[in-house]
């Protein structure tokens, strides 16, 4: 294997230790963030995202909330839910499970949370923000993989950035970070000609697309930084088999459990990239510990702006201005 690891559970752990020291400057100033998570349904897998987004705030010290409606719920006990958490003084972060049940209006609901609280950046106002190069609060995948760049000293102004994806949630704001950083960005979708020829002229490629091992060791150039955003859970032996065919330690993890996860970038990628984030293990990580930032972030700037002036007394980083300019090479 010849691409450097970018150890997500170890740049994760860095932002929490400086959070720490955070977190007991408010505490001094008689503030403990707090982070409310609305759970609606049964979904096994929103259950264990949400699992581990309180267990963070347990292990950081903030407080946190679950309410869990029913898969029931009407859009408007929805809205009186999120006005309630707009209200209360000790909620910093309202955080809304996605995705909402069909009969849910999931829109109308997440632009009813307040932007001051919307600590996963899916407001309007603060992607709104986040085109104009002033957000505070940023879609917490995106904002991780920013951090996973900086903090790995792979350098992004200059560089040829390929985005292969488009969603709200990851691409969008993805390509506007890299946009903000000086990198020169292309964006990508299921509709992009030639994804392939496009791939090989990055420096740098950001993978969400949600679908297993779409990019390909022959789509990448030498030395290309690759971030694999995508998580997907697979449970079909034959594509195991596909995907993993020279990983004996995943077949085996496969036979034992019945699944495994597997990115949206080949693993035979590794054999040709400068640099990747390996899945599990390289950007998961990160997208929670951007909310633990977030909600860090929206108690200093809603309940202790004149307290916390002085950039000394805080460490959440300001995604959109992270990144350190000068080096113009992207391939480490
Ligand atoms: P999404 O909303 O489904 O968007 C997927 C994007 O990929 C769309 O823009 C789609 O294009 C594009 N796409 C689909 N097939 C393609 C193809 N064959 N070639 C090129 N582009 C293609 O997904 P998402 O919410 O952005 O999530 C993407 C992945 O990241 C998923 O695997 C998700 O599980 C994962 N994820 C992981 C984390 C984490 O913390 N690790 C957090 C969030 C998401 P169109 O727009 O043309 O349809």
């Amino acid at each position: 294997m010849s691409a450097r690891i970018l150890n997500g559970i170890a740049i994760r752990d860095q932002i929490y230790a400086e959070l720490r020291r955070e977190i007991t400057a408010l505490g001094a100033a008689g503030i403990r963030p707090g982070l409310a998570a609305v759970l609606v349904g049964e979904n096994p897998a929103s259950q264990i995202y949400v699992r581990s987004k309180i267990a963070a705030c347990d292990q950081l010290g903030l407080r946190s909330w679950l309410y869990t409606p029913s898969a029931a719920v009407t859009t408007e006990e929805m809205l009186t839910l999120i006005a309630d958490l707009n209200a209360r003084d000790d909620v910093d972060g309202i955080l809304v499970q996605l995705p909402l049940p069909p009969q849910v209006d999931a829109k109308t609901v997440l632009e009813a949370v307040d932007p001051a609280k919307d600590v996963d950046g899916l407001h309007p106002l603060n992607a709104g923000r986040l085109v104009s190069g002033s957000a505070e609060l940023v879609a917490c995948t995106p904002a991780g993989c920013m951090e996973i760049l900086r903090r790995s000293g792979i350098a992004v102004e200059g560089a040829n950035a390929v985005v292969v994806g488009r969603s709200g949630l990851v691409g969008k704001p993805m390509a506007l970070l890299l946009m903000h950083a000086n990198a020169t960005v292309t964006i990508c979708h299921s509709k992009t000609r030639d994804l392939a020829g496009v791939v090989r002229q990055a420096d740098i490629v950001v993978a969400a697309i949600g679908r297993a091992a779409t990019i390909e060791p022959g789509w990448v150039s030498p030395g290309t930084t690759v971030i694999d955003v995508g998580t997907n859970r697979i449970t079909d032996a034959a594509q195991v088999e596909r995907i993993f065919a020279n990983y004996p330690e995943r077949l085996a993890q496969f036979r034992e459990k019945g699944f495994t996860l597997a990115g949206d970038v080949h693993p035979g990628v590794a054999e040709v990239a400068g640099a990747i984030t390996p899945v599990p293990g390289g950007v998961g990580p990160l997208t929670i510990a951007m909310l633990m930032s977030n909600t860090v972030k929206a108690a200093r700037l809603r309940r202790a702006p004149a307290a916390f002036t002085d950039t000394a007394s805080h460490t959440t980083p300001n995604i959109t201005s992270a990144i350190t300019p000068g080096a113009a090479a992207a391939k480490p």
